[in-house]
């Protein structure tokens, strides 16, 4: 624990962003006693915490910088169909991302960002089952089969390699090697192309548009406002009150601030010395029906493509578009997306597919999360997540709204501090 001297526990907290991290950190300062105000620019769950694929695996909650990402190199990053995309750009602030991001994508600086996310990670799955104890109607399944299928033996080495590197940080991560005719077993919806599989254990799914609105459902039976349509263009610190400037002209005031604005997290942080770029990494999904819907998630690490069963269709996500998160939905995303997927699903009608969504993963260069105070004694932050937003959203708020009331920031929130 950090003593911080002089501290006041706030009475009323605005929380800018109804997203999972936004709604997550205002139902935890309920938990305080605290009242809360959620405003959002549009509504609940308008951001990634929609489309999003909705696994909960602290399992493989890793950094987004990592070796493998600067093997693909420049040629692969500047093609549309690359699972990883960086448009040409003169833009100096993409390519100040780009460039810290490199920087990161070191082993030794993936093992310590590994072993900095490790104790957060094991208090994601916890802060779920406290939401659900708190009332939160969402559920959270069980993962019964959560496969990692690849064609070859030989691509399976790489996740076997990083859930070493993920162990060695102290994470748990129980799991069993199998066979492609082993993987079909399990799930039916495999093609023939597979041709070996990583089973892994103790991870959970949701639908992550559904969970984030009923957590917005508890908020405000719990006494909670949410403000829809309601854009915020500045913060103000006046000494004992945090003000909100909405776009409109009204304001909010409170005792403190928590900026969750996902991907846009920058525009309003960095008045109050965030200078960590967040960076929109976009992401794709769509749903569609197949004949045996799996009982859960499949990812096929190769491609970068993940599958989570929603209700009796098949959600399919991908791709890291490095791009502004107010860019329109780019089609040849998709189709990279139906061409690296289709061989490898059986009895899958990608033609049917429909749902077509993008989103914008809030990402840092050194792939760590931005959770606590900033320079103002009222204004806190909490996001950046990149990949892990939905995973880590509870966790977050858990420790974030106990930093806020007690005026100690955990263990726990020591790499992710805001002013890094
Ligand atoms: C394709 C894809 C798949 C993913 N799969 C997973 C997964 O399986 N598991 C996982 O853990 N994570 C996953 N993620 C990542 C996850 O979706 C994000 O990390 C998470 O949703 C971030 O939540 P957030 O609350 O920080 O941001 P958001 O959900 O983006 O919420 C931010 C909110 O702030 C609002 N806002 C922005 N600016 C303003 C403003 N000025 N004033 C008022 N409001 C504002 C927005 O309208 C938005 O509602 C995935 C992401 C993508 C794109």
């Amino acid at each position: 624990m950090v003593a911080v001297d002089t501290h006041r526990t706030p009475e009323r907290v605005t929380v800018i962003g109804a997203g999972m991290v936004g709604l997550a950190t205002a139902w935890f300062l309920q938990e305080r006693g605290v009242a809360v105000t959620v405003v959002d620019r549009e509504g609940v769950a308008a951001g990634s915490s929609w489309g999003n694929a909705g696994w909960l695996t602290p399992g493989l909650a890793t950094p987004l910088p990592e070796p493998a990402v600067l093997r693909y190199g420049l040629r692969a990053v500047l093609s549309p169909s690359s699972p990883v995309y960086v448009p040409p750009t003169a833009d100096p602030r993409l390519l100040r991302f780009a460039a810290g991001f490199a920087r990161h994508s070191t082993a030794a600086r993936w093992k310590r960002a590994m072993a900095a996310l490790a104790p957060i990670n094991g208090k994601a799955l916890a802060g779920f089952d406290a939401l659900a104890d708190g009332g939160v109607a969402g559920e959270t399944v069980e993962a019964k089969s959560f496969l990692a299928a690849y064609r070859t033996e030989a691509e399976r080495g790489v996740l076997l390699e990083e859930i070493e590197h993920i162990r060695a940080a102290g994470q748990d991560l129980e799991f069993e090697v199998l066979t492609g005719a082993e993987a079909r077993e399990v799930e039916p919806s495999l093609s023939g192309a597979i041709g070996s599989a990583i089973r892994l254990h103790g991870q959970r799914f949701i639908d992550p548009g559904t969970y984030v609105h009923l957590l917005a459902d508890s908020v405000r039976a719990r006494g909670g406002e949410i403000r829809d349509g309601a854009a915020v263009r500045a913060i103000r610190d006046e000494g004992a009150t945090g003000v909100v400037e909405l776009a409109g002209g009204d304001v909010e005031r409170a005792d403190a601030v928590v900026i969750a604005t996902g991907a846009r997290l920058g525009d309003l942080a960095r008045p109050f010395g965030v200078r960590t770029i967040v960076q929109a990494g976009r992401g794709y999904s769509f749903s569609i029906p197949l004949e045996h819907v799996p009982a859960g998630p499949v990812y096929f690490p190769s491609q970068r493509v993940a599958c989570t069963p929603i209700g009796d269709r098949l959600r399919v996500a991908g791709m890291m578009e490095f791009r502004a998160p107010d860019a329109p939905l780019d089609p040849r995303r998709v189709r990279a997306i139906v061409e690296a997927a289709r061989p490898l699903l059986r009895d899958a009608d990608f033609d049917a597919r429909t749902d077509e969504w993008v989103g914008s993963r809030p990402c840092t260069p050194d792939g760590l999360p931005l959770i606590g105070a900033t320079r103002s004694q009222r204004v806190f932050v909490a996001g950046g997540h990149g990949m892990w937003g939905i995973t880590l959203g509870p966790a977050t708020g858990q420790l974030l709204a106990e930093r806020i009331t007690t005026g100690r920031a955990p263990a726990e929130l020591a790499p992710f501090d805001p002013l890094r």
